[in-house]
Order: structure tokens, then sequence, then C-alpha cells
């Protein structure tokens, strides 16, 4: 078996340690004489599997005691429309600010249930900056503000958790989605309303949506939302109104644990400012690479890059295959490359990757 450095923006690469213990556990878990995949969702060792992820999820993120975590279905994709139809309650606008390619097309699904007011665009920076909060224009009385902190596909991230009390709206729910960067970094729970994030970027399987919500955010959906996805029914439920999905949750469990034995989400924190660093370092330095994003608002996750001579881009992506780095390839709306780097791609790989950056140049510089 060999296994190769794996930089894809997601689905993307899982910690070894956990595929190992999932092989381990698959025909027989823990003595029940089958595997996780065959468990009924209502049974007692698959309600303590899900039971552990959540308390390990609230552990390693200090979910203060009034959020609610669901396990839920459809991707962040689904949750652009989920969000209004839980949301929007009696009110007919939510704000949005748009940072790039995900937070467009959140804005464009929600303006199908209600009105979306523009509160911010870094379009006009060809989406290589993020607006500051203090230049958010909010409207009268929006059901909730949509940020996406860290757009996966331009390589833009907010440094910090935004507060609205600063620009005095504290009362405005922040909806956040995180789907490329949750556990990436310590966050203030309480500062937004509702967090969500697809599991296949940063946590574990495609298949899984970890959704965050302030429990006063709850019992607002329209008639309209299909009941599955009822923020209120999902909660009372327990995350099993309709059969959530057991294996992506029992994967998501062992890489909460896996999150705790490298010493919880602070720990991963300082490795993610390490390896970002040591990648946008080599690239900054070089005359033969660059990264365009404004390096206050930098991803630590996903590093988009370009070769200044774009004639090489084929070349760079056979080397960098028969090198055993893959899924370099940026996203067809940027071009150039991209470099997913989430928890579970160690230090060694960034190393890897920037030594192939070296040799490449000198090659062809
Ligand atoms: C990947 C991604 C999505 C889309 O997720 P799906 O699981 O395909 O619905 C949305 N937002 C962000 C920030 C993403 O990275």
């Amino acid at each position: 078996m060999s296994r190769v450095w794996n930089f894809s923006a997601g689905p993307a690469a899982l910690p070894e340690e956990v595929l190992r213990q999932a092989a381990e556990e698959m025909l027989d878990w823990h003595g029940a004489g089958m595997g996780v995949m065959e468990m009924s969702h209502r049974g007692k060792e698959f309600i303590s599997i899900a039971e552990q992820a959540e308390a390990d999820l609230r552990e390693l993120l200090a979910v203060p005691a009034d959020y609610r975590v669901l396990f839920m279905q459809g991707g962040a994709i689904a949750e652009n429309a989920i969000i209004p139809l839980n949301l929007l309650g009696e009110r007919d606008t939510a704000d949005y600010v748009l940072t790039g390619s995900w937070s467009v097309k959140s804005a464009k699904e929600a303006a199908r249930y209600g009105k979306v007011n523009l509160a911010a665009s870094a379009e006009a920076s060809g989406w290589t900056s993020v607006p500051v909060l203090e230049s958010w224009q909010l409207s009268a009385d929006p059901a909730y503000l949509f940020v996406c902190t860290n757009e996966t596909i331009g390589g833009v991230e907010y440094a910090a958790d935004p507060d609205l009390a600063r620009i005095g709206r504290a009362e405005v729910p922040v909806v956040a989605d995180m789907s490329s960067h949750i556990l990436s970094r310590v966050i203030d729970v309480s500062r937004y309303g509702l967090i969500f994030g697809g599991a296949q970027k940063n946590i574990g399987p495609a298949g899984l949506t970890i959704v965050i919500v302030r429990e006063d955010l709850l019992g607002r959906a329209s008639p309209h939302c299909p009941t599955a996805f009822d923020y209120k029914t999902v909660a009372e439920a327990g995350s099993m109104y309709n059969t959530p999905p057991t294996y992506a949750i029992y994967i998501a469990g062992l890489v909460f644990q896996w999150l705790k034995r490298q010493g919880g989400v602070a720990a991963m924190e300082a490795r993610n400012i390490a390896k970002a660093r040591l990648l946008y370092d080599y690239l900054d330095g070089s005359d033969f690479y660059e990264n365009r994003i404004d390096p206050v608002c930098r991803s630590r996750m996903n590093v988009p890059f370009f070769l200044k001579n774009e004639a090489l881009n084929d070349a760079f992506l056979t080397g960098a295959r028969e090198a055993g780095l893959l899924q370099l390839k940026g996203h067809k709306s940027v071009g150039g490359m991209r470099a997913s780097i989430y928890n579970a791609m160690p230090i060694e790989g960034v190393a890897a990757l920037v030594d192939y950056l070296k040799t490449f140049a000198a090659r062809h510089g």
C-alpha cells in the first residue's frame, strides 16, 4: 500500500489513524458482531456512537449549553435553502456578505425564499480580499446575517469571528458557512446564531452536514420547510427524525477523538498556522509562483497559487503526480493551482509540496 499527499479541496484527506481504526472495526464494532454500517440507528450501540460524537464536538468547540448540535444531510448547498426556510420566520429579509463563489451561491438560493440584502461584497477586488466588518451595511431588521468565513475556492478567510456588537447590531444572528475551516481554529460559538458545514472538507466523509444552532432560533420554520429539514424537528428527535448518515457520523466521531488526542482545536490551530506559513512564505519569496490574496485574509486551509508562466501548468501537475502530490489543480473558476491543507494534512505533506515547488522552479526557472 502506498498513500499519496492528497491536497484535494473536498472530499479530502482523512487522518490515517482514523482510517486504520475504521478498517479494524469494519466487520465487528466493539464486539457487536456487526459493523457500524449495518446497525440500527435506534440501537444502543449506534446511539452511543452518536452521543459520543456530539459530546466530543461540543468539547472541541466549547459549544455553549443553549446551542443544539444537529447531524443532518444535504451538504452545505442544501443548507443554503434550509437556512432561509428555517430562519426567515416573520421577517422578509436576510443580509448576505459576498466573499466568493460559495457565498454568492448561498445568496442566490436564499433569494428564492425571501429578500436578500447584500450587506457587503468583495467582488470589486476580484474576490482577493474580504469586506471588513465595519463596512457591512445591514438592513433595518434582517432575520440573520450570512457570511462564509472561509471561501474554499477563492482562498480567503475571515481572521476573526464577526462580532456584530462592534457595529451596534448584536441582536442580529450571524449564520456562518464554516464548511472548509470548522475545527481548524478556536472560535467563539456564542458570536454566532448558527454555524454549519459539510463534513467532507475538514471532518469526515461526505453525506454528513453539521449544524450548530442557538436554541432561540428553533421553531421559526416556514410551513413550506420539509419536516426532515425543520431544525426544531431534527433537534427534538436528537438528529434521528429520519435515518441519519450513520457511517459518516461514526467516522466524524473518530476524527473528533483523533483531534482530542492531537491536543484539541488550539493545538490544531498552532499546527495550521505553521503549515500555512511554510507554504505562503515560500510562495511570497519566489519569483516563479504567486498567491494573489490580500495577506490579511489568506485562508489557512485553501491556498490558491499560480505559476507566473502558466504554459508550465500541465508539466507542473504531471511532475507533482509523479512525486506523490495529488489534487493540486486549481478550481476551474480561478485557474492555476490550489493546495488544500486541512487538519488531516501533516506539516510533512506541506514540506513535501514546498520541496517540489522548489525543485520544479529550479528546473524550469
Ligand atoms: C464545499 C463547500 C460547499 C458545498 O458543500 P456541499 O457538501 O457540496 O453541499 C459550500 N460551502 C463551502 C464553503 C464549501 O467549502
